[in-house]
Protein backbone atom coordinates (compact mmCIF):
# COMPACT_ATOMS: atom_id res chain seq x y z
CA UNK A 1 0.00 0.00 0.00
CA UNK A 2 2.94 2.41 0.80
CA UNK A 3 4.67 1.31 -1.77
CA UNK A 4 1.58 2.15 -4.50
CA UNK A 5 1.25 5.32 -2.65
CA UNK A 6 5.02 6.34 -2.90
CA UNK A 7 4.36 5.48 -6.78
CA UNK A 8 1.45 7.78 -7.40
CA UNK A 9 3.26 10.30 -5.53
CA UNK A 10 6.23 10.23 -8.00
CA UNK A 11 3.44 10.04 -10.84
CA UNK A 12 2.32 13.49 -9.94
CA UNK A 13 5.70 14.57 -8.22
CA UNK A 14 6.49 16.19 -12.25
CA UNK A 15 4.31 18.83 -14.27
CA UNK A 16 6.07 16.81 -17.37
CA UNK A 17 4.40 14.37 -19.46
CA UNK A 18 7.82 12.28 -20.09
CA UNK A 19 8.58 12.12 -16.63
CA UNK A 20 5.22 10.91 -16.18
CA UNK A 21 5.18 8.29 -19.04
CA UNK A 22 8.90 7.08 -17.55
CA UNK A 23 7.25 7.21 -14.01
CA UNK A 24 4.48 4.58 -14.70
CA UNK A 25 6.54 2.35 -16.28
CA UNK A 26 9.01 2.57 -13.56
CA UNK A 27 5.65 2.10 -11.44
CA UNK A 28 4.05 -1.02 -13.24
CA UNK A 29 7.55 -2.68 -13.53
CA UNK A 30 8.10 -2.38 -9.50
CA UNK A 31 4.34 -3.39 -8.70
CA UNK A 32 3.96 -6.28 -11.42
CA UNK A 33 7.01 -7.09 -12.06
CA UNK A 34 6.54 -7.58 -15.86
CA UNK A 35 8.58 -9.01 -18.71
CA UNK A 36 7.85 -5.24 -20.10
CA UNK A 37 5.47 -2.66 -20.16
CA UNK A 38 5.40 0.34 -22.57
CA UNK A 39 3.70 3.16 -23.20
CA UNK A 40 2.73 3.89 -26.97
CA UNK A 41 1.53 7.08 -28.25
CA UNK A 42 -0.52 7.05 -31.69
CA UNK A 43 1.12 9.37 -34.25
CA UNK A 44 0.84 10.49 -37.68
CA UNK A 45 -2.14 11.37 -40.47
CA UNK A 46 -5.30 9.40 -40.99
CA UNK A 47 -4.86 6.89 -43.12
CA UNK A 48 -0.85 6.73 -41.87
CA UNK A 49 -0.80 6.33 -38.10
CA UNK A 50 2.29 4.93 -36.53
CA UNK A 51 3.27 3.84 -33.27
CA UNK A 52 5.26 5.68 -31.07
CA UNK A 53 6.86 4.28 -28.16
CA UNK A 54 6.67 6.82 -25.42
CA UNK A 55 8.69 4.78 -22.41
CA UNK A 56 9.10 1.17 -22.51
CA UNK A 57 10.83 -1.12 -19.75
CA UNK A 58 11.76 -4.45 -19.55
CA UNK A 59 13.18 -7.07 -16.77
CA UNK A 60 16.37 -6.10 -18.14
CA UNK A 61 16.32 -2.62 -18.67
CA UNK A 62 17.87 0.18 -15.80
CA UNK A 63 16.11 2.65 -17.13
CA UNK A 64 13.15 3.04 -19.43
CA UNK A 65 13.76 3.69 -23.19
CA UNK A 66 11.73 5.71 -25.49
CA UNK A 67 11.84 7.26 -29.35
CA UNK A 68 12.64 10.93 -29.59
CA UNK A 69 9.70 12.46 -30.78
CA UNK A 70 10.72 13.56 -34.29
CA UNK A 71 11.62 10.36 -35.19
CA UNK A 72 10.67 9.94 -38.81
CA UNK A 73 7.06 8.09 -39.32
CA UNK A 74 8.26 5.62 -41.76
CA UNK A 75 10.38 3.62 -38.90
CA UNK A 76 8.03 3.66 -36.72
CA UNK A 77 5.05 0.25 -36.83
CA UNK A 78 2.34 1.36 -38.30
CA UNK A 79 -1.37 1.05 -36.56
CA UNK A 80 -2.43 -1.95 -37.56
CA UNK A 81 1.29 -3.81 -37.14
CA UNK A 82 0.41 -4.43 -33.76
CA UNK A 83 -3.10 -6.27 -33.74
CA UNK A 84 -3.58 -5.63 -29.97
CA UNK A 85 -2.52 -2.09 -30.22
CA UNK A 86 -4.84 -1.77 -32.79
CA UNK A 87 -7.46 -3.01 -31.03
CA UNK A 88 -7.32 -1.52 -27.38
CA UNK A 89 -6.70 1.78 -29.43
CA UNK A 90 -10.25 1.60 -31.69
CA UNK A 91 -12.46 -0.07 -29.47
CA UNK A 92 -11.50 1.56 -26.26
CA UNK A 93 -11.44 -1.45 -24.41
CA UNK A 94 -8.77 -3.75 -23.26
CA UNK A 95 -7.08 -6.40 -24.86
CA UNK A 96 -5.92 -9.83 -23.68
CA UNK A 97 -3.75 -11.67 -25.72
CA UNK A 98 -2.81 -15.53 -24.27
CA UNK A 99 0.04 -17.10 -25.73
CA UNK A 100 4.06 -17.85 -24.99
CA UNK A 101 3.75 -14.11 -23.57
CA UNK A 102 0.47 -12.52 -22.46
CA UNK A 103 -0.16 -9.20 -23.34
CA UNK A 104 -2.67 -7.11 -21.40
CA UNK A 105 -3.12 -3.97 -23.46
CA UNK A 106 -4.93 -0.84 -22.19
CA UNK A 107 -6.29 2.55 -23.96
CA UNK A 108 -4.55 5.78 -22.94
CA UNK A 109 -6.97 8.16 -23.13
CA UNK A 110 -7.38 12.01 -21.60
CA UNK A 111 -10.96 13.87 -21.84
CA UNK A 112 -11.01 14.83 -25.01
CA UNK A 113 -9.22 11.82 -27.32
CA UNK A 114 -7.68 8.54 -26.99
CA UNK A 115 -3.77 8.88 -27.47
CA UNK A 116 -1.94 5.45 -26.85
CA UNK A 117 -1.98 2.60 -25.10
CA UNK A 118 -0.01 0.73 -22.36
CA UNK A 119 0.75 -2.87 -22.96
CA UNK A 120 1.87 -4.66 -19.86
CA UNK A 121 3.73 -8.23 -21.18
CA UNK A 122 3.71 -11.18 -18.52
CA UNK A 123 4.56 -14.90 -18.36
CA UNK A 124 1.12 -15.58 -16.76
CA UNK A 125 -2.03 -13.91 -17.87
CA UNK A 126 -1.97 -10.78 -15.94
CA UNK A 127 -4.90 -11.62 -12.64
CA UNK A 128 -8.04 -9.24 -12.21
CA UNK A 129 -6.75 -7.79 -9.10
CA UNK A 130 -3.28 -6.77 -11.58
CA UNK A 131 -5.80 -5.41 -14.18
CA UNK A 132 -8.18 -3.50 -11.14
CA UNK A 133 -4.78 -2.09 -9.63
CA UNK A 134 -3.52 -1.10 -13.26
CA UNK A 135 -6.48 0.70 -14.37
CA UNK A 136 -7.13 2.74 -10.86
CA UNK A 137 -3.49 3.98 -11.53
CA UNK A 138 -4.34 4.54 -15.51
CA UNK A 139 -7.40 6.92 -13.95
CA UNK A 140 -5.08 8.85 -11.98
CA UNK A 141 -2.88 8.94 -14.96
CA UNK A 142 -5.69 10.33 -17.01
CA UNK A 143 -6.80 12.99 -14.21
CA UNK A 144 -3.14 14.64 -14.31
CA UNK A 145 -3.19 14.17 -18.04
CA UNK A 146 -6.12 16.53 -18.48
CA UNK A 147 -5.21 19.22 -15.65
CA UNK A 148 -2.05 19.05 -17.79
CA UNK A 149 -3.99 20.00 -20.70
CA UNK A 150 -5.92 22.23 -18.85
CA UNK A 151 -3.06 24.68 -17.71
CA UNK A 152 -1.19 23.92 -21.39
CA UNK A 153 -3.54 24.87 -23.59
CA UNK A 154 -5.44 27.92 -24.73
CA UNK A 155 -9.46 27.55 -24.21
CA UNK A 156 -10.54 29.29 -27.25
CA UNK A 157 -8.77 27.13 -29.94
CA UNK A 158 -6.95 24.17 -28.13
CA UNK A 159 -3.82 24.68 -29.45
CA UNK A 160 -1.12 25.46 -26.77
CA UNK A 161 -0.57 28.49 -24.80
CA UNK A 162 2.15 30.69 -24.99
CA UNK A 163 2.75 29.76 -21.16
CA UNK A 164 4.60 26.32 -22.09
CA UNK A 165 6.87 27.44 -25.33
CA UNK A 166 9.87 28.25 -23.60
CA UNK A 167 9.89 24.78 -21.91
CA UNK A 168 8.62 22.85 -25.29
CA UNK A 169 10.95 24.67 -27.20
CA UNK A 170 14.09 23.95 -25.52
CA UNK A 171 13.17 20.25 -25.52
CA UNK A 172 12.33 20.31 -29.15
CA UNK A 173 14.86 22.04 -29.87
CA UNK A 174 17.69 19.33 -27.78
CA UNK A 175 18.30 17.56 -31.34
CA UNK A 176 19.97 14.74 -31.84
CA UNK A 177 21.81 15.00 -28.28
CA UNK A 178 17.99 14.02 -26.46
CA UNK A 179 17.72 11.00 -29.19
CA UNK A 180 20.32 9.25 -26.52
CA UNK A 181 17.44 7.44 -24.95
CA UNK A 182 16.46 6.19 -28.56
CA UNK A 183 18.15 3.15 -31.03
CA UNK A 184 21.24 3.95 -33.38
CA UNK A 185 18.94 3.55 -35.79
CA UNK A 186 17.29 6.38 -34.61
CA UNK A 187 20.23 8.68 -33.80
CA UNK A 188 20.68 8.20 -37.52
CA UNK A 189 18.07 9.11 -38.94
CA UNK A 190 17.69 12.23 -36.26
CA UNK A 191 20.80 13.13 -37.69
CA UNK A 192 19.50 13.33 -41.40
CA UNK A 193 16.86 15.48 -40.54
CA UNK A 194 17.80 17.91 -37.78
CA UNK A 195 16.29 20.93 -38.58
CA UNK A 196 14.02 22.81 -35.96
CA UNK A 197 12.21 25.39 -37.23
CA UNK A 198 9.88 28.05 -35.68
CA UNK A 199 7.35 30.36 -37.74
CA UNK A 200 5.13 32.93 -36.50
CA UNK A 201 1.81 33.66 -38.29
CA UNK A 202 -0.12 36.92 -37.98
CA UNK A 203 -3.60 37.43 -39.35
CA UNK A 204 -3.68 40.31 -41.69
CA UNK A 205 -5.80 43.42 -40.72
CA UNK A 206 -7.73 41.21 -38.10
CA UNK A 207 -8.57 44.59 -36.68
CA UNK A 208 -10.90 45.10 -39.06
CA UNK A 209 -12.71 41.93 -38.55
CA UNK A 210 -13.08 42.96 -35.27
CA UNK A 211 -14.41 46.50 -36.43
CA UNK A 212 -16.98 45.55 -38.88
CA UNK A 213 -18.25 42.08 -37.70
CA UNK A 214 -17.87 42.69 -33.77
CA UNK A 215 -15.21 40.40 -31.27
CA UNK A 216 -17.63 37.17 -31.33
CA UNK A 217 -17.52 37.35 -35.12
CA UNK A 218 -13.39 37.53 -34.34
CA UNK A 219 -13.46 34.53 -31.86
CA UNK A 220 -14.60 32.55 -34.57
CA UNK A 221 -12.08 33.37 -37.06
CA UNK A 222 -9.46 33.06 -34.69
CA UNK A 223 -10.68 29.36 -34.12
CA UNK A 224 -11.32 28.35 -37.71
CA UNK A 225 -7.45 29.55 -38.18
CA UNK A 226 -6.66 27.25 -35.76
CA UNK A 227 -8.35 24.30 -37.08
CA UNK A 228 -6.41 25.28 -40.75
CA UNK A 229 -3.40 25.69 -38.95
CA UNK A 230 -3.91 22.11 -37.77
CA UNK A 231 -4.78 20.51 -40.69
CA UNK A 232 -2.03 22.07 -42.60
CA UNK A 233 0.91 20.80 -40.27
CA UNK A 234 1.92 17.79 -39.03
CA UNK A 235 0.76 15.80 -35.79
CA UNK A 236 4.38 15.99 -34.38
CA UNK A 237 4.40 19.92 -35.27
CA UNK A 238 3.71 21.91 -32.00
CA UNK A 239 1.30 24.39 -32.86
CA UNK A 240 1.08 27.70 -30.25
CA UNK A 241 -1.73 30.61 -29.60
CA UNK A 242 0.73 33.21 -28.98
CA UNK A 243 -1.47 35.89 -28.22
CA UNK A 244 -4.59 37.76 -29.78
CA UNK A 245 -4.51 36.75 -33.26
CA UNK A 246 -0.79 35.06 -33.39
CA UNK A 247 0.30 31.87 -33.82
CA UNK A 248 3.67 30.01 -34.00
CA UNK A 249 4.52 26.93 -34.62
CA UNK A 250 7.82 24.64 -34.04
CA UNK A 251 8.42 21.92 -36.55
CA UNK A 252 11.25 19.46 -37.25
CA UNK A 253 12.32 19.53 -41.33
CA UNK A 254 15.05 19.20 -43.54
CA UNK A 255 15.54 22.52 -45.29
CA UNK A 256 14.52 26.39 -45.38
CA UNK A 257 12.87 25.24 -48.72
CA UNK A 258 10.29 22.62 -46.66
CA UNK A 259 9.80 24.61 -44.03
CA UNK A 260 8.75 27.61 -46.63
CA UNK A 261 6.92 24.98 -48.25
CA UNK A 262 4.57 24.19 -45.49
CA UNK A 263 4.12 27.28 -44.37
CA UNK A 264 3.15 28.50 -48.03
CA UNK A 265 0.75 25.93 -47.56
CA UNK A 266 -0.91 27.44 -44.74
CA UNK A 267 -1.11 30.61 -46.45
CA UNK A 268 -2.86 29.42 -49.36
CA UNK A 269 -5.11 27.34 -46.99
CA UNK A 270 -6.43 29.96 -45.40
CA UNK A 271 -6.37 32.90 -48.75
CA UNK A 272 -8.58 29.77 -49.92
CA UNK A 273 -11.03 29.54 -47.20
CA UNK A 274 -14.42 31.15 -47.32
CA UNK A 275 -14.73 32.35 -43.21
CA UNK A 276 -18.42 32.49 -42.48
CA UNK A 277 -19.80 36.04 -42.52
CA UNK A 278 -16.54 37.92 -43.58
CA UNK A 279 -15.04 35.97 -46.25
CA UNK A 280 -11.68 35.93 -46.89
CA UNK A 281 -8.98 36.62 -44.72
CA UNK A 282 -5.15 36.56 -45.27
CA UNK A 283 -1.86 35.62 -42.83
CA UNK A 284 1.60 36.80 -42.85
CA UNK A 285 4.26 34.50 -42.13
CA UNK A 286 7.83 34.71 -41.07
CA UNK A 287 10.07 32.18 -40.33
CA UNK A 288 13.48 31.08 -38.88
CA UNK A 289 15.88 27.74 -38.33
CA UNK A 290 16.39 27.37 -35.05
CA UNK A 291 20.07 27.88 -34.23
CA UNK A 292 22.12 25.70 -31.71
CA UNK A 293 22.76 28.13 -28.24
CA UNK A 294 19.10 29.98 -29.78
CA UNK A 295 17.18 31.22 -27.02
CA UNK A 296 13.76 31.02 -27.43
CA UNK A 297 13.25 34.72 -27.48
CA UNK A 298 16.23 35.33 -29.79
CA UNK A 299 14.45 32.60 -32.56
CA UNK A 300 11.40 34.52 -31.88
CA UNK A 301 12.69 37.62 -32.52
CA UNK A 302 14.04 36.56 -35.98
CA UNK A 303 10.83 35.28 -37.31
CA UNK A 304 8.73 38.58 -35.79
CA UNK A 305 11.45 40.91 -38.28
CA UNK A 306 10.30 38.40 -41.24
CA UNK A 307 6.86 38.71 -40.71
CA UNK A 308 7.21 42.42 -39.90
CA UNK A 309 9.16 42.37 -43.30
CA UNK A 310 6.18 40.65 -45.21
CA UNK A 311 3.54 42.92 -43.26
CA UNK A 312 5.51 45.95 -45.13
CA UNK A 313 5.43 44.50 -48.71
CA UNK A 314 1.88 43.42 -49.49
CA UNK A 315 1.00 40.96 -46.21
CA UNK A 316 -0.23 37.37 -47.45
CA UNK A 317 2.97 36.21 -47.93
CA UNK A 318 5.52 33.91 -46.01
CA UNK A 319 9.07 35.15 -45.67
CA UNK A 320 12.54 33.25 -44.34
CA UNK A 321 14.69 35.12 -42.06
CA UNK A 322 17.64 33.78 -43.55
CA UNK A 323 16.27 34.56 -47.39
CA UNK A 324 15.95 38.17 -46.31
CA UNK A 325 19.45 38.38 -44.66
CA UNK A 326 20.88 36.60 -47.86
CA UNK A 327 19.31 38.95 -50.36
CA UNK A 328 20.49 41.95 -48.16
CA UNK A 329 16.45 43.39 -46.92
CA UNK A 330 17.22 42.43 -43.39
CA UNK A 331 21.03 43.23 -41.81
CA UNK A 332 22.28 41.26 -38.79
CA UNK A 333 23.81 43.03 -36.16
CA UNK A 334 26.84 40.52 -35.52
CA UNK A 335 27.91 42.64 -32.43
CA UNK A 336 24.49 41.66 -30.32
CA UNK A 337 23.31 39.30 -33.11
CA UNK A 338 19.87 41.65 -33.55
CA UNK A 339 18.62 42.48 -36.88
CA UNK A 340 18.00 46.09 -38.21
CA UNK A 341 14.86 46.30 -41.07
CA UNK A 342 16.12 47.71 -43.94
P1 LIG B 1 -1.76 43.67 -39.34
O1 LIG B 1 -2.09 43.21 -40.69
O2 LIG B 1 -0.73 44.75 -39.35
O3 LIG B 1 -1.37 42.57 -38.42
O4 LIG B 1 -3.09 44.35 -38.80
P2 LIG B 1 -3.96 43.94 -37.55
O5 LIG B 1 -5.23 44.70 -37.61
O6 LIG B 1 -4.09 42.46 -37.48
O7 LIG B 1 -3.06 44.53 -36.42
P3 LIG B 1 -2.61 43.94 -35.08
O8 LIG B 1 -1.97 42.61 -35.33
O9 LIG B 1 -1.79 44.97 -34.38
O10 LIG B 1 -4.02 43.85 -34.35
C1 LIG B 1 -4.40 42.85 -33.56
C2 LIG B 1 -5.88 42.97 -33.29
O11 LIG B 1 -6.36 41.70 -32.88
C3 LIG B 1 -6.21 43.89 -32.15
C4 LIG B 1 -7.43 43.28 -31.50
O12 LIG B 1 -8.57 43.97 -31.95
C5 LIG B 1 -7.49 41.87 -32.07
N1 LIG B 1 -7.48 40.84 -31.05
C6 LIG B 1 -6.45 40.49 -30.24
N2 LIG B 1 -6.80 39.45 -29.44
C7 LIG B 1 -8.09 39.11 -29.76
C8 LIG B 1 -9.01 38.10 -29.30
O13 LIG B 1 -8.71 37.28 -28.41
N3 LIG B 1 -10.22 38.07 -29.87
C9 LIG B 1 -10.59 38.95 -30.86
N4 LIG B 1 -11.80 38.87 -31.38
N5 LIG B 1 -9.74 39.90 -31.30
C10 LIG B 1 -8.51 39.98 -30.77
MG1 LIG C 1 -0.58 41.03 -34.38
MG1 LIG D 1 -2.46 41.12 -37.29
Amino acid sequence: MTELADHLADLTGFRDRDVMDVTLVTALREMLRPRSAGIYRCVGEPGDERWLTRARVTDNDAVPTSDPAWRPLSELPRLADRAAHHEAYTLESVVMVAGATNLCVFPLSTEREVFGVLEVETDAPLGLEAQRLVASVLRLYRNFHSLLDYSERDTLTGLLNRKTFDESFLKATAGPAAASTGSADARKSVEADAGCWLGMIDIDHFKRVNDDFGHLIGDEVLLLLARLIRSSFRTQDQLYRFGGEEFVVLMRCGSDADAALAFERLRHNTEQYAFPQIGRITVSVGFTRVQSGDTPSGAFERADKAVYYAKGHGRNQVQSHADLVARGELVVDTKDSDVELF
